[in-house]
């Protein structure tokens, strides 16, 4: 696989590509944002310095080289992996359904430039769902996703080939657990050869998603989609004190960077909440069938390789 180049060294072909690319992008933004809207969702606008951000740990596929840090107002401040710690705040104070376009920035591993789908800057459309169950955000994602087939189809004069993947749903669900055990670490291939969109639920990792205590289940789920790999994670999350802070001590982080959402679940104040996250650039370079992640941004991200611009 070649790596994505800058658009300053594109040829006048390769510059039109990279415009039609983008013009779908376009299409696709306004077509999920209209969605959100129309179903009752408040758009936020994002954070970008912050005390509190994913922890990305414990995650079985995390990657990360580097955690950037800055100091402002003399205070020390991380810069945003993902709004996950904000956006359930928002859900449980502010708005029962909410969104927003976060950008996340994640040093990942420097291998990580020719899987194709990770980059160090990307968006994700991160939303909440204040009461839902995991059911209820599986059953909205697929009919945005199944509507997204049929929006394209109306619109282009060719559906995108990977669209026609997008099987009527419900879509399959399997449990990590039992992949695992069948086919071990590289279960994901095995999902992917299926060549339709396939759900995976009880993943063991970050504090914030919902787990079982009794079971040891976690109520959370990815989405996976073929020729890909994840585009979505999300999860029920987690509200209750105790639970949250046995599992930030459990997984080694400190306290004092979930100080708010702590402080807070002890009063009673997060909310039962369910929601997930989008990968933007993972999706388009999915619909517009490109074979990198940065040929879908106009100045790409790779892990490892820092352009001019
Ligand atoms: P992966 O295991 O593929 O590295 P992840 O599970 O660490 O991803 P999440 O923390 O679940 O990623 O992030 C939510 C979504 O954001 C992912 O489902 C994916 O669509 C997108 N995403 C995550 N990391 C990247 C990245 N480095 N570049 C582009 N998109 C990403
Ligand atoms: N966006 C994800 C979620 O909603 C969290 C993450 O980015 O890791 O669970
Ligand atoms: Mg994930």
């Amino acid at each position: 696989m070649e790596l994505p180049k800058p658009i300053y060294n594109l040829s006048d072909s390769e510059i039109e590509r990279k415009r039609m690319i983008g013009s779908m992008g376009t299409f696709l933004l306004k077509f999920l944002t209209d969605e959100f809207i129309k179903n009752g969702y408040q758009w936020i606008m994002p954070v970008i310095f912050s005390k509190s951000t994913d922890p990305l740990w414990p995650d079985p596929g995390a990657s990360i080289e580097k955690r950037l840090e800055a100091e402002i107002y003399g205070s020390n401040v991380k810069v945003t992996q993902s709004m996950i710690v904000h956006k359930i705040v928002a859900c449980s104070l502010l708005y029962e359904k909410l969104f927003t376009y976060s950008p996340n920035v994640r040093i990942e591993k420097r291998e990580r430039a020719f899987t194709g789908i990770h980059a160090y800057e990307f968006t994700q459309l991160d939303f909440e769902i204040r009461d839902a169950e995991s059911a209820d955000v599986i059953k909205f994602v697929e009919s945005i996703f199944y509507k997204l087939k049929k929006v394209f189809a109306e619109n282009y004069d060719h559906l995108p080939s990977n669209l026609e993947n997008l099987i009527n749903p419900p879509w399959k669900i399997f449990d990590s657990e039992k992949l695992r055990e069948e086919f071990g670490q590289d279960w994901e291939k095995n999902v992917l050869d299926l060549n339709e969109p396939v759900w995976v639920v009880n993943i063991p990792r970050e504090f914030y998603d919902y787990q079982d205590f009794n079971t040891g289940k976690w109520d959370n789920y990815d989405l996976y989609l073929p020729a890909l790999g994840e585009v979505l994670s999300g999860a029920k999350r987690e509200f209750k004190y105790s639970k949250m802070l046995e599992k930030i001590s459990r997984d080694g982080l400190k306290e004092e960077n979930f100080k708010v959402i702590l402080n807070l679940a002890k009063s009673g104040k997060i909310k039962k909440c369910a929601g997930a996250g989008i990968g933007i650039e993972r999706l388009l370079k999915w619909v517009t069938n490109v074979d990198h992640i940065g040929n879908v941004q106009i100045f790409p991200r790779i892990p490892g390789h820092v352009y001019d611009l």
